[in-house]
């Protein structure tokens, strides 16, 4: 029997996870919820069976000629469980919802983190979402942060970790959102949100953040300093990121020069230009005494696509193994045919 998956609002990230979930063989979607009957709606009407996040918007679908399945409680009764890819804090007040309809459900990390019972990344922390009934998958950063954090934490004796965020201001389908000639400190008082939030996967790594928006919409940018806490040289470490599939080595020197580039890149290698890996510049690499230096690029609309999919299986119980292998495997993760 497949895993019955509901999609709560279908924008930058549901519409992903929802082709994500139907690319898996042990799990299928039974509907996605839209507020508004726009392009979108019509879009997913053909892929999905539509069903109405906010039943009163009903007349607006008819009069648009968009056929829908019925209520956000309809599609509740029909599914196992509900991934909610609502916008910011709006998941916090679905989960009544859910809560009453018995439901099973994954929030994103634009929500609390006491909206679910663990803060989740499939690398860092699988083990301690299996078989909790609310999970929340942490943001774009925090997930790049925890997977990179991991990977060395796990292979290496590490101590202080300090990273620089540098933050796309809007997506690119953001009209309303802007920067046009600005650098904003986001916060101006240190340190950023965004370490709380590791701690909430990692608990015990020594970090802080610092965070800036900046006037571009393509992808995040991570400076990282890395206390290590043993001699440990520059091949070590590229040896042990590129044992890590979803984390991607790209290089300068193959013309990877900005994330301009590396979104050109992806415009030939993914459907939707989608980087679900770490994207991780080789020569960023750098030992100096006892700190490693790196950088990292992170597609914000993508990243967090493959950890939902394992936040589902460790809810129902599937090993971590078996999942992240499954996961990488239907998305083409770790393909290096480039
Ligand atoms: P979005 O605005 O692109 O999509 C949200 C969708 O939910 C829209 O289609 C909207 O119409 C619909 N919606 C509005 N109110 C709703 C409600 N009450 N119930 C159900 N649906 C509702 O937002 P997004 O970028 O996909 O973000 C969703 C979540 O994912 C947020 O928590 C966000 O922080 C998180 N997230 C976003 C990104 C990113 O870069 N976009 C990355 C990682 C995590």
């Amino acid at each position: 029997m497949k895993i019955r998956v509901a999609i709560n609002g279908y924008g930058t990230i549901g519409k992903r996870v929802a082709d994500a979930v139907s690319m898996q063989d042990d799990m299928e979607v039974v509907g996605v919820t839209k507020t508004k009957p726009d392009f979108e709606a019509r879009i997913a009407s053909k892929k999905f069976d539509l069903y109405l996040a906010k039943k009163d918007n009903a007349e607006l679908f008819q009069k648009a000629g968009i056929e829908t399945s019925g209520t956000l409680e309809d599609l509740l009764a029909k599914a196992d469980i509900v991934v909610d890819c609502s916008p910011d804090k709006a998941g916090a007040e679905n989960k009544k919802i859910y809560e009453n309809f018995g439901m099973k459900a994954i929030f994103q990390g634009g929500e609390k983190k006491d909206v679910a019972e663990v803060s989740f990344n499939a690398l860092a922390n699988y083990d301690q979402a299996k078989g909790k009934r609310f999970v929340r998958v942490v943001s774009c950063n925090t997930t790049a942060l925890s997977r990179l954090i991991y990977q060395l934490k796990t292979n290496f004796k590490i101590g202080r970790v300090r990273a620089t965020i540098l933050r796309r201001v809007a997506d690119p389908k953001e009209d309303k959102k802007g920067l046009t000639n600005a650098i904003m400190p986001d916060p101006i008082a240190l340190p950023s949100h965004h370490a709380k939030d590791v701690k909430t996967v990692i608990p015990d790594v020594d970090i802080v953040t610092t965070a800036f928006k900046l006037p571009t919409t393509l992808m995040h940018v991570h400076s990282l300093s890395i206390e290590m806490k043993e001699k440990v040289s520059r091949e070590d470490v590229i040896s042990v990121l590129e044992n890590e599939p979803r984390i991607l080595l790209v290089s300068e020197a193959d013309g990877f020069t900005s994330t301009a580039k590396i979104i050109e890149f992806a415009r030939e290698f993914r459907m939707r230009y989608d980087l679900f890996e770490n994207v991780v510049w080789l020569e960023s690499i750098a030992i100096d005494g006892n700190d490693l230096f790196v950088t990292q690029a992170v597609h914000q609309e993508a990243i967090v696509v493959p950890e939902n999919i394992d936040a589902i299986r460790a809810i129902f119980g599937v090993e971590k193994k078996q999942s992240i292998e499954k996961t990488n495997r239907s998305l083409r993760i770790g393909e290096k045919n480039f």
